[in-house]
């Protein structure tokens, strides 16, 4: 007997995979929809949610973070579930999701770096920026990765706010580490830091750089870094010139003013230096086994029939010692099996957030894409909300046409007896939050917002001790 889906009796029953901002949007638009019930499963690969609000927004940005205050509201609705430490293709698998499920929405965020394909790159002391910014971000999986900060130079290939991101935290002063949820071991490192100075190289001009006003607006307010760049850096030629002429792209103006307010700056020997390097090309990356330089192609600039500027090479060939290179050109998302991956954008293949079937090229039924895995990683946390919404949009435009079973047990139970019956330890949300306490106790004596548990084994560990009492 088949029964319509979206009653009391018959909930619709959706699996999102991830819980990042844009797996906690959908959950909630499908949660707060008067017209449809929703059951949400929540999967989450770490015991801990949030994504990147957690593990990437950088560690000084703590008013950023609270966001996830929102989240926990979320969590707190009836008909949501939590299943932290449980990854999917691994723990659950995609074909028992299908079975057990009306829906899943994969919301897994964009979590490989994209190569810059040079020689070089897999040399000690190259590393992606995904790996640092997880490292200072305590993610489990970073804990051992290892980062020589005794050389005097690190060089950020990109020009985004990730990269500057980067850079101030290479530049923040053991006091100003100290005010952060840095974990302890990161903050040892950091606070012993040998940098002087870090440069973020950009292959086309100042105009184009990805930053933001959000990126900018605390290079200035350093204690310990001044940031410089050579006026000559920021000469534009002709063409680029014109474009800014006709420009009201409010982003590319204030880049320029930023630029602009710190081209008189002079490096001060008691402080780091902030460098920012335009129109050149990493060519190779030196050293032997160890990273000792970068390479670089001097690049020039010309617009094509459109107008979008481009870069050329030139003969001219410059090097940089440095002992560490990290490259912050693009992110995407690991493929998923039987699913179609857009490799140009580096995202799970969709329409309007419906998943591509990697045979037919078809949309696959009841399968959806929401945050960095559907759009690539653009935009900022509350781009995710709108984006979710559309995606849920989307899905229950689809429902009238499903049917499915009657119910015979609670979803709760058939989820819990899936993971039991493959002996998983998986986290419920309210065992994320003796985690999270004991974050902020710890976080108290060290008069830090919080102390991080950085591996999987401390967080379980924790659960247990509060459950023993
Ligand atoms: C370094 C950095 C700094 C940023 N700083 C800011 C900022 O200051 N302000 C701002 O507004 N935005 C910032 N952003 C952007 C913001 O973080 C993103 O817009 C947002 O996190 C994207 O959300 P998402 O849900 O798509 O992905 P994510 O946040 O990446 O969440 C994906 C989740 O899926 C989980 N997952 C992945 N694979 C699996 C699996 N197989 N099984 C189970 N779970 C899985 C992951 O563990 C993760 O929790 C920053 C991004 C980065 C990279």
């Amino acid at each position: 007997m088949s029964v319509v889906i979206g009653s009391e009796s018959r909930p619709l029953r959706v699996a999102i995979i991830g819980s990042g901002p844009s797996g906690f949007y959908a959950a909630e638009s499908l949660l707060k929809n008067s017209e449809i019930i929703s059951e949400v499963d929540m999967f989450e690969y770490l015991p801990t949610p949030y994504g990147l609000v957690r593990a990437g927004v950088a560690p000084d940005h703590q008013q950023i973070k609270s966001v996830s205050k929102v989240y926990d509201k979320i969590a707190s609705m009836d008909r949501f579930r939590f299943w932290g430490n449980v990854q999917f293709g691994n723990d659950i698998t995609r074909e028992e999701l299908l079975d057990t499920f009306d829906a899943i929405i994969y919301a897994i965020g964009a979590q490989s770096d994209r190569a810059m394909g040079i020689d070089g790159e897999t040399k000690i002391g190259s590393h992606s920026a995904t790996e640092f910014v997880a490292w200072y971000n305590g993610h489990p999986d970073y804990k051992e990765t290892l980062f020589d900060l005794s050389h005097e130079r690190a060089v950020i290939v990109g020009m985004g706010n990730v990269a500057l991101d980067i850079a101030r935290v290479l530049a923040l002063t053991p006091e100003e580490i100290a005010k952060t949820d840095i974990p302890h071991h990161v903050q040892e490192q950091l606070s012993s830091s040998n940098i002087k100075e870090i440069c973020l190289v950009a292959r086309r001009g100042p105009l184009q750089a990805a930053f933001t006003n959000t990126g900018t607006k605390e290079i200035p307010e350093l204690e310990g870094a001044v940031a410089v760049v050579d006026p000559e850096e920021l000469k534009l030629e002709n063409n680029t010139a014109e474009i800014l002429k006709d420009s009201n792209d409010k982003k590319m103006i204030q880049n320029l003013q930023f630029l602009e307010s710190i081209s008189e700056n002079q490096p001060d020997p008691s402080k780091r230096t902030i460098r920012f390097l335009f129109r050149r090309s990493p060519q190779e990356i030196l050293g032997g086994d160890h990273v000792t330089g970068l390479s670089f192609v001097v690049n020039e600039l010309f617009t094509d029939d459109e107008g979008k500027i481009h870069q050329t090479m030139t003969e001219d060939l410059e090097t940089l010692d440095c002992g560490l290179v990290f490259r912050s050109v693009g992110y995407k998302v690991k493929p998923i099996d039987g699913i179609q991956f857009d490799a140009k954008r580096g995202t799970i293949a969709n329409v309007e957030g419906r998943v591509i079937h990697a045979e037919t090229s078809e949309t696959q039924r009841g399968e959806y894409v929401v945050g960095w895995a559907k759009r690539g990683a653009s935009g900022v946390i509350g781009t995710n909300k709108p984006d979710s919404i559309a995606t849920v949009d989307k899905l229950l435009e689809d429902l009238p046409s499903w049917t499915g079973e009657p119910l015979v047990r609670s979803q709760a139970e058939t989820v819990k007896t899936l993971l039991d019956s493959k002996e998983i330890h998986y986290v419920p949300f309210e065992d994320w939050k003796i985690i999270e306490k004991a974050e902020h106790e710890e976080g108290a004596v060290r008069e830090k917002p919080r102390e991080k548990f950085v591996t999987v084994h401390d967080m379980i560990s924790v659960i247990k001790a509060e459950k023993l009492g």
